[in-house]
């Protein structure tokens, strides 16, 4: 699950990582009031999307005045703003942050991430911060300095300084940086996250140093212990046939393609995918269904997948193994009727209470395709998306 920038901060100050006064705004008025409030001469003003990137597509700009904050919280507020991480759609912009101005001396990289080879939490840091922290791993990879934390002992004083040092911490400001990582790494290890960057920390003018960005990503497998984060969620940067699927606990993640594909079972999905694009084809989703799916379950996903009007067909793969086919069938017929199915449908399905389940199909009336093997099944989709049915 991810946050926006402000609430990331707001957990940040929690763990005693210095951060700027900023406010959260919803509307250009709350945006001037915020600036008076925080006092001048200088501000920024933030746009709080999902996404990184912000500055380079213009949702981050320095005003210097109280009009300046007016005219940029007006262009920011509501724009479509694209960034590389928001694809070339880009996202709605419907929260503002307005901050205080910060004296930038130095722009550091400073994130934490689960590495699983180590299995252990790393400590990534670079001199190169405001960048694109792919390009700097591209460009000068050596410039990346990463420290492999042992959760038992945490970031060391040692190893913070050590890597402060090598990033170019003065040596005045070195105190300040381990207490910084240090909060970060708690701040990380106490909420679950699953990526913590900072890009850029700073070092001002005078020598502090502060977290001038604020990107969280948290394990959704541990939110259950973590109401302070969920409560964090904002919908409106999510994906809305993703949010209404979670609704009905089935995993689906909405892809660029235009087949959908209903399968139980994570690995049979993505099996499935990879063939549809042997043969050609791109999958609307990647959708499991799980294996305790219900008529209704799979009713709802049917739904979900035909919302999306770029919907050109339907491949339903299912292995019978804990869901018996006949569930699935029966499923399949209720939700193609209750909504009136108009694309072509591909079907196949193997393993327990198979033959019951072709022939609840066959009987439908319904102008199902009903396929055998993986190749077949996904071969028909294909030419069915194609409309060579
Ligand atoms: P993004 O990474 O999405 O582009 P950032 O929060 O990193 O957004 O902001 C982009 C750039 O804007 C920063 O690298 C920094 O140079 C500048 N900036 C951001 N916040 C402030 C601030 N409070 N004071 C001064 N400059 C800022
Ligand atoms: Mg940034």
């Amino acid at each position: 699950m991810k946050i926006h920038e402000y609430q990331g901060k707001e957990i940040l100050r929690k763990f005693g990582v210095t951060v700027p006064r900023g406010i959260p705004c919803m509307t250009v008025e709350e945006a001037v009031k915020a600036a008076e409030t925080l006092g001048g001469p200088v501000w920024v003003v933030k746009a709080q999307i999902h996404a990184g990137g912000r500055g380079k597509g213009g949702g981050v700009k320095v005003a210097k005045s109280l009009e300046q904050v007016k005219e940029y919280s007006e262009q920011i507020m509501g724009m479509q703003l694209i960034t590389h991480q928001t694809g070339p759609e880009g996202q709605k912009v419907r929260r503002l942050m307005i901050e205080e101005g910060a004296d930038i001396k130095q722009e550091l990289y400073v994130s934490l991430v689960t590495d699983r080879v180590s299995q252990r939490v790393v400590l990534m840091a670079s001199s190169e911060g405001g960048m694109d922290i792919e390009e700097v791993a591209e460009s000068h990879p050596e410039k990346i300095h990463n420290i492999i934390i042992d959760p038992a002992v945490g970031l060391t004083d040692a190893d913070a300084d050590d890597v402060a040092r090598k990033i170019g911490v003065p040596e005045g400001s070195i105190a300040d940086a381990r207490a910084n990582l240090q909060g970060l790494y708690k701040a990380y290890w106490e909420t679950d996250a699953s990526l913590a960057e900072i890009n850029p920390l700073i070092v001002t003018g005078n020598g502090k140093i502060i977290a001038l960005d604020a990107k969280f990503n948290f394990d959704a497998n541990a939110l259950f212990r973590h109401p302070e984060i969920v409560a964090y969620r904002d919908l409106d940067e999510e994906d809305p046939a993703e949010v209404e699927a979670s609704k009905f606990d089935l995993a689906y993640i909405s892809l660029d393609g235009n087949i959908g594909c209903l399968v139980n079972g994570a690995g049979l999905a993505m099996a499935t995918m990879d063939t549809i694009k042997l043969f050609g084809g791109e999958p609307a989703n990647f959708l499991d269904v799980g294996g305790g799916a219900t008529a209704e379950k799979v009713t709802e996903a049917f739904k979900i997948m035909l919302k999306n009007p770029g919907l050109k067909a339907i491949l339903v793969n299912i292995f019978g193994g804990i869901m018996r086919c006949d569930v699935i069938a029966e499923g399949v017929i209720t939700a193609s009727k209750a909504v009136s199915l108009q694309v072509p449908l591909v079907v196949r399905m193997k393993g327990t209470n198979e033959d019951l389940g072709k022939k609840m199909l066959a009987d439908s009336g319904l102008p199902i395709i009903a396929a055998d093997t993986m190749e077949d099944a996904a071969k028909s989709v294909v030419a069915a998306a194609a409309g060579q049915a």
